[in-house]
């Protein structure tokens, strides 16, 4: 957990990040690889040998990865063609069979990466497959890690916790701990444009017109993920492909902390929120950085990938995000 110093200073309330960079695979996801491989092995599921298949949009692949390795366990994965190059080719560095599938069909096409794992999984019988998108083990990993762990890292004093909901894994299980010591703490959850979780948030409506292409790798979804448990979260905000680019640049420039894409639309759900008036003088707000930015040198920290992507610069942005299609 470490404080923010300047990226935050416009706002009233101490806010504090727990950066995840720092685990051994540089992400959150570490703690799902580490949770259920652990459960697996316990309930009898995995033996020497065995392998491990998953879907990822290359963080969860790397901790299995990396877990495989030192475990002994053969490690595939289907991956969306929308992660970063690097993030593929670190996978493979770890030893992983890597599935490259197109992150544009949708999630019952037999291309999607869903469909590929699963048939991977019926095809080898001594294989496991986490499956993060619809494990409930996936909450509980976070309810048994890092909800405690921000609970205690705060002395139980924070008022908002801000995560970015992709599997919805982090913020489920992080809300379910820490709504059971303080109900009163808001959680808030961060979500893409062209995402369809804030609208079923509020409606309870899978709707299709919200889903378009976006570039942020991790955040928001194309379907409702089983691991999301929406009953624990307040709100959801959207941000945009844009500003939370500039704002994960920002946090490197002014915090010298190296951060990957979603955690720039965390801080800038954060000052969404802001606008709005969510924070006073007494909040003290978590906010989740969930993994490192050596993932995005090809991409948002490469001058010539946001020129690409007609991302301006930041002083000539309007203040408010807006969608962009
Ligand atoms: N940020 C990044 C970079 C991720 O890879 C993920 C996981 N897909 C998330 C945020 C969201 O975490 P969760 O899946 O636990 O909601």
């Amino acid at each position: 957990m470490l404080r923010l110093n300047k990226v935050t200073n416009h706002i009233p309330g101490e806010f504090y990040t727990k950066f995840e960079a720092h685990n051994p695979g540089h992400s959150s996801k570490d703690r799902i690889a580490a949770y259920i491989i652990d459960k697996a092995e316990k309930d009898g599921k995995l033996k020497p040998g065995d392998t491990i298949i998953e879907t990822t949009s290359g963080n969860t692949g790397f901790s299995v990865a990396m877990a495989c390795v030192i475990k002994g366990y053969k490690c595939i994965l289907a991956v969306s063609n929308k992660s970063s190059k690097d993030k593929i080719s670190l996978l493979k560095t770890m030893g992983a069979e890597v599935h490259v599938c197109p992150s544009n069909v949708a999630s019952t096409d037999p291309r999607s990466y869903y469909e590929v794992a699963k048939r991977i999984h019926k095809q080898i019988p001594s294989s496991i497959y986490i499956n993060q998108y619809f494990n409930s083990l996936n909450i509980d990993a976070h309810y048994y890690s890092t909800g405690p762990e921000i609970w205690n890292q705060t002395k139980g004093e924070l008022t908002h916790l801000v995560a970015c909901s992709g599997t919805g894994g982090t913020i489920s299980g992080s809300a379910r701990f820490l709504k059971e010591q303080n109900p009163n703490i808001k959680i808030i959850g961060i979500d893409a444009y062209g995402s369809v979780i804030q609208k079923y948030h509020e409606t309870g409506e899978f709707d299709e017109e919200e889903i378009y292409p976006y570039r942020i790798e991790g955040l928001g979804k194309n379907l409702i993920p089983a691991a999301t448990d929406f009953e624990a979260i307040d709100r959801y905000v959207k941000v945009s492909d844009e500003d939370s680019a500039f704002a994960a640049r920002e946090i490197a420039k002014k915090e010298g902390m190296f951060v990957g894409y979603t955690s720039g639309a965390a801080l800038h759900g954060v000052r969404l929120l802001a606008e709005e008036g969510e924070f006073t003088k007494s909040s003290k707000v978590v906010i989740i950085f969930p993994d490192h930015g050596s993932r995005y040198m090809s991409k948002i920290y490469s001058d010539e990938w946001m020129a690409e992507q007609g991302f301006t610069t930041p002083e000539e942005k309007q203040p408010i995000s807006k969608p962009i299609k």
